[in-house]
């Protein structure tokens, strides 16, 4: 039986006292079942989830588990009864990993909010490995124009970002505002532009490299988390991990705006923020905000296809397998410009 290399994660853990949460082991090469395809790793998206996995706020359904969720490919052998796709071809997979299809959200193209719905990486092994197996159902072709680095941010951070600005209801010409910007704000300011062209953009971000780099791909402002903006906003994505930049935003908001806020878990490290939240100044004037949860096959596949037609370049820091957990790491202490990926 042949193996594979694969970082694992045994149980969960806090980074502070742990920073090597994941080990490095070898594992059996997983077998393609029924319309199941095996693909050979090539590259991983790292994403806020996996620390959100690691430390609990959205824990593995098993362990040990294989992380990631932002996987690129080649196929190399097929299940008995898979036909969508050849050995050589190179898809992708995404967060999810499999859905009922059967239920009421299913059938009404929210398999996002299926009871069944399965996460890769969380509740079936995902990319921190040399091989991993998926249903040729949610496995997507990637579009040649990107490298398997470059498409595997696409796959998360790209594809929750499309069905993001998808939920702000943005109009052309209004007003948008960002908070944060790593690895999903970074592609949906590219996005934004390209889909609504006479919209503004405004961002917040930390720290001023990450403002400069917004600025750089045509925000036409940056500040700092909780600046007031010079223009009221329609929409805002928020992207941030804790809870601030949302009592912040509503601040910035438009009469009859939406803030949207892409986080799987919020770190409850400034829960106590939210007892500054007024009524008359955050939210009256039907102002509403709305959370993002997974993704559809169909964000997949629509944003793959904007991201070409662009065409979107992620700006990407590459790590070893080995060095997932230096990843991880970097991620956490927010070392972030664009997006990283394991190149494997
Ligand atoms: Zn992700
Ligand atoms: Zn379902």
């Amino acid at each position: 039986m042949s193996t594979m290399k694969a970082m694992v994660l045994k149980k969960l853990t806090r980074l502070e006292e742990n920073p090597a949460p994941l080990e490095l082991e070898t594992l059996p090469n997983p077998v393609p079942t029924e319309r199941e395809i095996l693909i050979k790793i090539s590259a991983c998206g790292v994403c806020h989830t996996e620390l959100d996995e690691i430390e609990g706020r959205t824990p593995p359904s098993q362990f040990p588990i294989v992380l990631g969720h932002q996987v690129v490919g080649r196929v190399v052998e097929l299940g008995p009864s898979s036909r969508a796709f050849k050995v050589g071809d190179r898809v992708g997979v995404a967060w999810i990993f499999s859905a009922c299809g059967q239920c009421e959200f299913c059938l009404r193209g929210e398999e996002n909010l299926c009871y069944d719905f399965k996460a890769t990486g969380r509740d079936a092994h995902g990319g921190y490995a040399e091989y991993m197996t998926v249903s040729e159902e949610f496995a997507y072709p990637i579009p040649e124009i990107f490298s398997d680095v470059e498409a595997a941010p696409l796959l998360c951070a790209g594809a929750i970002g499309y069905r993001s600005l998808r939920l702000t209801n943005l109009k052309d010409g209004q007003n948008l505002g960002l908070t944060g910007f790593g690895a999903s704000g970074h592609l949906v300011l590219q996005m934004a532009r390209y889909l609504y062209p006479n919209t503004k953009i405004f961002v917040f971000a930390r720290s001023e490299t990450e403002r400069a780099f917004a600025r750089e791909l045509g925000a036409i402002w940056a500040g700092d988390i909780g600046e007031e903006s010079p223009e009221k906003l329609d929409a805002i994505i928020d992207t941030t991990p804790v809870w601030r930049p949302i009592v912040e935003s509503l601040k910035n908001l438009e009469r009859g705006g939406r803030l949207v806020i892409n986080a799987i878990r919020k770190e409850d490290t400034d829960k106590n923020v939210l007892t500054q939240l007024d009524y008359a100044a955050h939210l009256w004037l039907e102002k509403e905000i709305k959370s993002v949860a997974n993704v559809t096959r169909r964000d997949v596949r629509e944003f793959l296809e904007i991201a070409a037609r662009i065409p979107i370049k992620p700006e990407v820091q590459v790590y070893r397998l080995e060095e997932a957990n230096h990843a991880l790491l970097d991620l956490k202490a927010r070392k972030i410009r664009g997006a990283k990926v394991l190149k494997i």
